[in-house]
């Protein structure tokens, strides 16, 4: 038997069979790279949760894109296979060399793979290194969060000169002496900000979309209120809008979904959270950590999404947009908070 589960071999390794057992993934979802194949194994997560990773390596075939309750993997046959997927494994070529693994779900379904190796790892589900890394960074070294954002209310960019401000992509805290000023460390620019300007920010000031939320800012709420509010603005246009709200004690999910045919904003939710809910949203907005990040940071690409959540607590405000999220490349986890809200949002509406 396989004892090191690091090892790429044709056996399964025990571990990942261990895991299947007593995490009990709800599903496992199936990303590739090259003709290297993984299935990341999602368990029900809390804050010590452990994702595990099966890798396929030089897999010539595979029916897996998404495994609902995957319980086992095991060394199998084609003879197991329906007719659908012997149709589907006859167009690829395997050579002698070439495993065939069978992956079996809850439901007693089958899926399969081919390859040369397989091999199982896990990692932490949110590594709480980066937290303490970016919450010890911001005082030591005079890093304004999250003032940042509110140093920055003026009527115009002239109003800003002579105010310290906080700087909104490294945080540093600097003294502005002319219109146009930027930080002195990472160059980002000093302008002046308001509410409504806050609020347009999460649309990229797409006029019609705010219009049409019904969105208005964050610093007209409630005093006693809690808010956050996600905005995907969408190169595709699957723009959404997730705001998770607090008045005593009872929160509130709110949450459209932006139809571009017609251009409006559909499948309104409103539901009560759970207890449950709010309270691993809070753990996650702490993990993020949400309070401490800079607005403008993160990597950036084409096309994909703008995800902006601002947010609202004992009457401080500070919002975070980052572009397609990620906590491996942005070494932050703020991607939890964005994927938890979409998650509550997408339980509610079936989507
Ligand atoms: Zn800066």
């Amino acid at each position: 038997m396989n004892s090191d589960p690091l090892a790429a071999t044709p056996e399964v390794p025990a571990e990942l069979n261990a895991f299947l057992d007593q995490k009990r993934p709800s599903r496992g979802v199936f990303t590739t790279y090259g003709n290297e194949y993984a299935i990341e194994l999602v368990a029900d997560r809390e804050a010590d949760s452990l994702v595990g990773w099966c890798h396929f390596d030089g897999v010539v075939a595979s029916d897996v894109d998404e495994v609902r309750a995957p319980c086992r993997v095991r060394l199998g046959s084609p003879s197991e296979l329906h007719p659908e997927q012997l149709e589907w494994l006859a167009r690829h070529k395997s050579g002698p060399l070439d495993s065939f693994w069978i992956i079996e779900d809850r439901a007693g379904g089958l899926r399969f793979c081919v390859g040369r190796a397989i091999r199982f790892t896990t990692q932490p589900w949110i590594d709480l290194g980066d937290t303490r890394r970016i919450e010890q960074a911001n005082p030591c070294q005079r890093r304004a969060s999250p003032n940042a954002v509110a140093s920055h209310f003026a009527d115009s960019d002239a109003g800003l000169i002579g105010r310290e401000v906080g700087c909104w992509q490294c945080l540093r805290t600097y003294r502005v002496e002319r219109v146009y000023a930027s930080c002195p460390w990472c160059k980002n620019s000093a302008s002046a900000t308001s509410v409504e300007r806050l609020l347009a920010g999460g649309f990229h000031s797409n006029a019609t979309l705010l219009a049409r939320s019904g969105c208005g800012p964050l610093h007209h709420r409630a005093p006693d209120e809690e808010v956050y509010r996600l905005v995907v603005y969408s190169r595709w246009l699957n723009h959404r809008i997730v705001e998770v709200s607090s008045r005593q004690g009872c929160p509130r999910l709110v949450a459209q979904r932006w139809h571009s045919r017609t251009e409006t904003w559909g499948d309104r939710i409103d539901r009560d959270l759970t207890r449950e809910e709010w309270h691993r949203l809070g753990w996650l907005l702490d993990a993020a950590p949400f309070w401490h990040l800079p607005p403008h940071g993160g990597h950036h690409g084409f096309d994909g999404a703008y995800f902006t959540v601002e947010g609202l607590r004992e009457g401080v405000y500070h919002f975070v947009e980052r572009w397609g999220p990620d906590p491996e490349c942005d070494e932050e986890n703020f991607a939890h908070v964005c994927g938890f809200l979409l998650e509550m949002a997408a339980a509610a509406d079936g989507k």
